[in-house]
């Protein structure tokens, strides 16, 4: 079976959250399962400095609209994973992160860069695309590639799909809503103009017209599934996907075991160091050597709580922000790694600044500081408000970090309280300070118990979270997919929008 993953981001190359982690891991995962894959992603300039040999292999041009013609690159990652790369200098060939220019705005081309990046997708799958290969399955994520079954649905010019479609959501947050204007910029024709295809209050929604016409839709917890089928967690489309609701099915992301492992992490080269269920020593200098490169107090007797998150209302940091100040009069550390909103980056600053030796906050993105965290931290700290999957709760439980959590989403998925059979963690209900605080509390408690903290240490060490359960799962929807008539065949009148 052959497919075709389509993503804005790939991790270590360019990655801004869990899409990045997930679109290098996965691929892998189903090739493993002896599927044949290629992964379609921007040629971003990090990707040129990684792979500046990629070949040529396609020029695509579309008729119609302003997508510019563009080049298709292939390059194999050192992993063995097929890339193609699609190469438009204007729309990728820069610095920094994917979607924001220096300034921190929304790029101003966003529409047509992923409108692109998706319509190069839907012409690889088409009977208009010169390449020998296939897909049988075009794999979307997120609303970057949401088109690409909207351009299958309205190809022209005797152009026909030859595969089928799967959209996976990661963050229902996100959902690419651009000016009317737009439509005709990407080429659509004026019959995705309705509620039963792109249009969304008057603007045009990337997401929406994915979720109407995708074949198959995904989304990376059981939880999440659930959740987003009413509002306000469908953040809009809850009617739609709540139609759509026998397309979805919930299926946990896993976690890339070759780079989230504290036996081999090169990030934990001395003075850190690699650690393992049966040899826990290596943590105690982690944490020892995490304490000296943040400034914090050098000691094993103070509990230390890590953070690695983008700083927004989605993540919950907030309610840590307001019990904070109390927690730290309490022997406590905090080590917190992120950005994203300047009043919690502010709020956090303040409290390091308040608190020297007890709490240390960096603002930014440090791929090797989060390892560290991951190993030198005795808690890890994510009360999201709402969470699709997340993977640093998973990361955290492989690095002996037990995850204080609140339950929503794959955080409820992937996280089982202590106090239950088999659990190794801390979960809490309610998204309020108090109710944080009194689970970190608990935890604190908890952690001074050393004999029955280490049985759950390697309870959660154990765990085993690997993308290879994942890989199969979506290998069966892909199957069941390539068994059913596709959703161009369901009459559009029936594919309709509630909003
Ligand atoms: P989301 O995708 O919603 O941001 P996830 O938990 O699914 O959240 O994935 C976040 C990923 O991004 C993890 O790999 C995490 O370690 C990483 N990450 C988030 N913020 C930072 C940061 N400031 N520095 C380094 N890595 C980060």
């Amino acid at each position: 079976m052959k497919i075709l993953f389509v993503s804005s981001e790939i991790a270590p190359w360019v990655k801004t959250g869990g899409l990045g982690d997930v679109s290098a891991a996965l691929p892998l995962a189903l090739k493993a399962q002896g599927l044949d894959v290629r992964v379609l992603v921007p040629a971003y300039r990090a990707l040129w400095a990684a792979f500046p040999d990629a070949t040529e292999i396609a020029r695509p041009h579309f008729l119609g609209g302003q997508l510019p013609t563009c080049s298709v690159r292939e390059t194999i990652t050192p992993e063995g994973l097929t890339l193609w790369l699609v190469d438009h200098a204007q729309s990728f060939d820069h610095d920094g992160n994917p979607y924001l220019d220096a300034t921190g705005q929304n790029r101003s081309d966003n529409a047509l860069r992923f409108g692109l990046l998706s319509r190069v997708a839907a012409w690889i799958s088409s009977t208009a695309s010169t390449l020998r290969w296939q897909p049988d399955i075009v794999h979307c994520n997120d609303w970057q590639t949401a088109l690409v079954p909207v351009f299958h649905r309205y190809l022209s010019a005797g152009i026909r799909p030859l595969s089928r479609t799967l959209l996976t959501i990661h963050n229902l947050a996100f959902q690419g809503i651009f000016p009317a204007y737009t439509r005709s910029e990407l080429g659509l024709p004026e019959a995705v103009w309705a509620i039963d295809g792109v249009e969304f209050y008057g603007a045009l929604s990337f997401l929406k017209g994915g979720l109407q016409h995708a074949d198959a839709l995904t989304t990376v917890s059981p939880s999440y599934a659930d959740e987003i089928l009413t509002e306000p967690q469908g953040m809009g489309l809850g009617g739609l996907l709540h139609y759509r609701k026998d397309a979805l099915t919930g299926i946990l992301n896993g976690l890339d075991t070759t780079v989230w492992n504290p036996e081999s992490d090169p990030y934990l080269e001395p003075p850190f160091a690699a650690y393992s269920a049966r040899r826990l020593t290596g943590k105690k200098q982690c944490k020892a050597a995490l304490q000296s490169r943040l400034g914090l107090d050098i000691t094993p007797k103070v509990p230390l709580c890590g953070v690695i998150s983008r700083l927004t209302e989605q993540k919950g940091l907030d309610l840590l922000a307001s019990s904070a100040r109390e927690l730290l009069h309490t022997p406590l550390q905090l080590a917190l790694l992120g950005s994203g909103d300047a009043t919690l980056e502010n709020a956090f600053c303040a409290l390091a600044e308040e608190f020297p030796g007890r709490c240390a906050v960096r603002i930014g993105f440090d791929e090797a500081l989060a390892h560290q965290i991951e190993a030198g931290a005795d808690l890890f700290i994510m009360p999201s408000r709402f969470e699709p999957c997340g993977l640093n709760q998973m990361y955290s439980q492989r690095y002996g970090t037990l995850p204080i959590v609140r339950s929503t989403g794959g955080l409820r998925d992937t996280v089982r309280d202590a106090l239950e059979p088999d659990g190794c963690g801390f979960v809490f209900e309610a998204p309020t300070p108090s109710a944080l605080q009194q689970t970190l509390l608990r935890a604190l408690e908890a952690w001074r118990d050393k004999p029955s903290w280490r049985t759950l240490q390697k309870r959660a060490m154990r765990r085993d979270f690997s993308w290879r359960t994942a890989a199969k799962r979506y290998t069966e929807q892909y199957e069941n997919l390539l068994q059913s008539p596709p959703t161009s065949d369901i009459p559009l009148s029936r594919a309709v929008a509630r909003h």
